[in-house]
């Protein structure tokens, strides 16, 4: 399998794809050491995921340099990604010993009832490319200190990054039969759903994670999907400063190049401050700097993936057939790699795939509205429900609007932002099931309930 740098188009490494021999003996090995990895004290468990924390922290530089390498990811925002993902780390080693523990919830009377949690097995950790970090902590981490061992597919995307998570992991402590990261593409992903596995945690599109769900509902084993979004930001007229709200927009929008699930991927702007928030955002992201994304300075690199430059055009199109403006940008670069202009797009409806479909890319829809009332409607007029944001300088009124949107997070005067407090999900064509937080680590375990007689 080749693995190609969307800089500068160059094949820069050729993997051994996992073969349907070699993942039936991993597939057997991984039950094998589960079993004596869930006998280990969550303490021990956790020191393991402790040390491999520093190895990461340690290696930070190279990581950032290999990510940077197979997405064309800026190296200051792959930088970025592995020590912030450390914050699970830290989280984890506060509380998971905690939530793991059992619990006794009557111990008098005749019958004493207790919880106690058990791990899954051996869990399937289907990727994303586009944090894989942050997207791949959530899941292996919490999944090893649970007890489980982990089968871990890294996108075909990222699987220079799943290696260097394998190595870790393993110098760090985790037996080599409790984390095995097999490479391949979608093929590798469909065979993993026909072995016997106990648990299927998914990132990526609404596409796979519904063919995944279909497919091994017949297993009744837990099926988690972190899917994609179209998360609306509105920003109602009475923001202070305007312009400054324009920069936080941008920023949520076209961090890592809007590659990411909870970017920002619509505005709607109250008519009042509409083309002074317009003015400030397209002058934003024009300034941006684009280009090879291991220097330092540079904020948008190329996409990860060609083919995402013919939906972006395609998006952009059809936007501009049915009236939509262009601010800046709008077309693929004319230099070597799958670089996209930064766009803006103002004028734009509901009946716009820009304003209806993931573009995850660099593009962004803006649209005039004259209320809170029409821009909640809007906000809650597709299919995805991850994230939606509200800027506005009143708490109470902008709580009005998030409390009826059918999304798992909810932002006031922020957005594009995860944190390992609290919980991780998507609602509708978002996902099902959540990362992070206690109910995070509870995904990974099954309750058993004792009644006992003493
Ligand atoms: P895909 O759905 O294309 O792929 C996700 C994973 O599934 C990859 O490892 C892929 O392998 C694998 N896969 C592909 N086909 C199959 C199959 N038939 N059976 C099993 N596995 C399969 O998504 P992307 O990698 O393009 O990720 C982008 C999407 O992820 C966006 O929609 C984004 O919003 C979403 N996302 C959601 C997050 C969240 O927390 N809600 C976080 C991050 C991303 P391969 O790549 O090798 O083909």
């Amino acid at each position: 399998m080749k693995v190609i740098n969307p800089t500068t188009e160059a094949v820069i490494a050729e993997l051994q794809p996992t073969d349907a021999k070699d993942l039936s003996r991993i597939i057997e090995s991984l039950q094998e050491g589960q079993k004596a990895w869930s006998l280990k004290p969550v303490a021990e468990r956790l020191a393991c995921i402790v040390r491999f924390g520093e190895l990461i922290q340690r290696n930070s530089d190279e990581l950032a340099h290999i990510l940077t390498s197979e997405t064309g990811k800026p190296l200051r925002q792959s930088l970025n990604e592995i020590q912030g993902a450390q914050n699970r780390i830290d989280h984890l080693q506060q509380n998971a010993e905690k939530w793991l523990t059992s619990e006794t919830l009557v111990d008098s009377g005749s019958t004493h009832e207790k919880i106690v949690y058990e791990p899954l097995g051996v869990i399937a950790n289907i990727s994303a490319w586009n944090f894989p970090y942050n997207v791949g902590y959530n899941v292996f981490l919490y999944a090893l200190i649970a007890g489980n061992s982990v089968l871990y597919k890294p996108s075909e995307f990222a699987s220079l990054t799943g290696k260097q998570f394998e190595k870790n992991l393993w110098q760090a402590g985790v037996p080599e039969n409790v984390f095995r990261c097999v490479i391949g593409g979608g093929d590798l992903g469909q065979r993993l759903l026909e072995e016997s596995i106990e648990g299927y945690f998914f990132t990526g599109s609404y596409k796979t994670g519904l063919h995944i769900a279909r497919t091994v509902a017949h297993k009744l084993v837990p099926v988690q999907l972190e899917l994609g979004g179209k998360d609306p930001l509105y920003v109602m007229d009475d923001i202070i400063n305007v312009h400054q709200a324009a920069l936080n927009a941008a920023e949520g929008a076209f961090y890592n190049n809007g590659q990411s699930c909870c970017a920002v991927e619509r505005i709607y702007v109250s008519d009042t401050i509409h083309d002074d928030f317009v003015e400030a955002l397209t002058a934003e992201v024009s300034s941006y700097t684009v280009g090879d994304p291991t220097d330092l300075k540079t904020y948008i690199g190329p996409l990860t993936r060609l083919q995402q430059l013919e939906v972006l055009k395609d998006q952009i199109a059809d936007a501009l057939s049915k009236g939509a403006i262009l601010k800046t940008g709008g077309q693929k670069m004319d230099r070597e790699g799958y670089y996209f202009e930064p766009t803006v797009l103002v004028n734009c409806d509901a009946s716009m795939k820009v304003m209806q479909e993931e573009s995850f890319g660099p593009v962004i829809g803006i649209q005039k509205v004259g209320s809170d009332s029409e821009a909640l409607d809007l906000m809650q007029d597709t299919d995805y429900g991850l994230t939606a944001a509200v800027f506005s300088s009143d708490q109470k009124r902008a709580l009005r609007v998030l409390e009826q949107l059918d999304v798992g997070t909810a932002y006031w005067n922020c957005c594009d932002r995860v944190s390992p407090n609290v919980p991780w999900s998507g609602r509708k064509h978002s996902g099902l099931g959540a990362t992070l937080s206690a109910q995070g680590i509870r995904a990974f375990v099954q309750p058993k309930s004792y009644h006992l007689r003493p």
